[in-house]
């Protein structure tokens, strides 16, 4: 290599500096999902920037998903996947699968991920230590007389409350956290959440400095197809209001505001489909996906 190349790559590393100084000590959750949770070589990246990230003294904790393996799983045993506004309807039997899947194979797969590039991984469900507390989630449904119906599908959850103690006893021990996203209702059933939200209120109850969400599109994307790289939180019920954001990105764009009401101060919603995602967002002046501030 010559000189000048090398050089450059001083150059390149040390751009970097004050972002390590300013989040040097800082925690960041991140929602891990999408094509960075399928293909091998952005699964081995992934794990790689967090490695990474520990190492500099960033604390990370990951909240995943992992919708499409338990869909595969449940069509292996014989049942037929059901979704009701986006959400899986979900009976007991669906629900142990669920908790095997994400618990037993996801988040084991994570922790090794992370582990084989000198992390110290460890996986967690929302039951251990009693993280996750939740509620069963109604869904609504305006009926064609205009009366709203409540449809029930299941043990589905939302968070109702989060308690933090065993992240932070983790984290302090330099270990990485790996949630996957089981809550515990009142009565001691289990229950599914959406994993955009756990991740919002395990960054709201860390009082994280950033929520960063993985995805398989480059980020908010405006009318004219351009992605939209800032965005204050008032200009948000616009764009959700005139249907530029729709879909997938609602629970996102909900759960980065539900983050930054409870104190976070940044989220991020960048490309999961791109290597080193999460380097190019935390580490560059240009960042690569969208991020919302209050
Ligand atoms: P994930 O698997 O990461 O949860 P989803 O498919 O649930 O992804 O959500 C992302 C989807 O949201 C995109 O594929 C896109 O179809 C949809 N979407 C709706 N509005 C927007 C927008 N304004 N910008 C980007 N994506 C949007
Ligand atoms: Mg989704």
């Amino acid at each position: 290599m010559v000189m000048k190349d090398i050089i450059t790559k001083a150059e390149i590393l040390i751009e970097a500096l004050p972002y390590i100084r300013n989040f040097c000590g800082k925690t960041f959750v991140i929602k891990y999902g999408g094509a960075a949770q399928v293909k091998e070589e952005l699964k081995d990246s992934f794990a790689k920037d967090i490695a990474m990230l520990n190492f500099i003294g960033i604390k990370t904790t990951i909240v995943h998903g992992g919708g499409s393996r338990i869909s595969a799983t449940m069509e292996k045993m014989g049942k037929k996947p059901k979704f009701i506004q986006g959400q899986r309807v979900t009976d007991e039997e669906t629900m142990d699968i669920v908790e095997m899947v994400l618990g037993g194979l996801v988040n084991k797969e994570i922790v090794s991920l992370i582990n084989n590039h000198g992390g110290k991984a460890v996986g967690l469900s929302g039951k251990d230590g009693g993280l996750i507390k939740a509620k069963k989630k109604l869904i609504k449904k305006s009926s064609e007389r205009g009366i709203d119906e409540v449809i029930d599908i299941g043990l589905v959850g939302e968070v109702t409350h989060i308690d933090p103690h065993i992240i932070i006893s983790l984290e302090k021990d330099g270990f990485i956290p790996v949630i996957s996203p089981v809550g515990v209702g009142s009565k001691g059933e289990t229950l599914n959440i959406n994993a955009d939200y756990v991740a919002a209120s395990v960054a709201s109850a860390l009082r994280a400095e950033k929520l960063i969400i993985l995805t398989d599109v480059p980020g908010i994307i405006d009318k004219n197809n351009k992605i939209i790289s800032t965005l204050k939180k008032q200009q948000i019920k616009k764009l959700i209001g005139d249907g530029t954001i729709a879909g997938g990105m609602l629970p996102k764009v909900q759960a980065s505001l539900k983050a930054l009401e409870g104190g976070v101060t940044k989220t991020h919603i960048v490309d999961g489909r791109v290597p080193h995602c999460l380097l190019l967002e935390i580490f560059t002046k240009e960042g690569i996906g969208t991020e919302i501030q209050a």
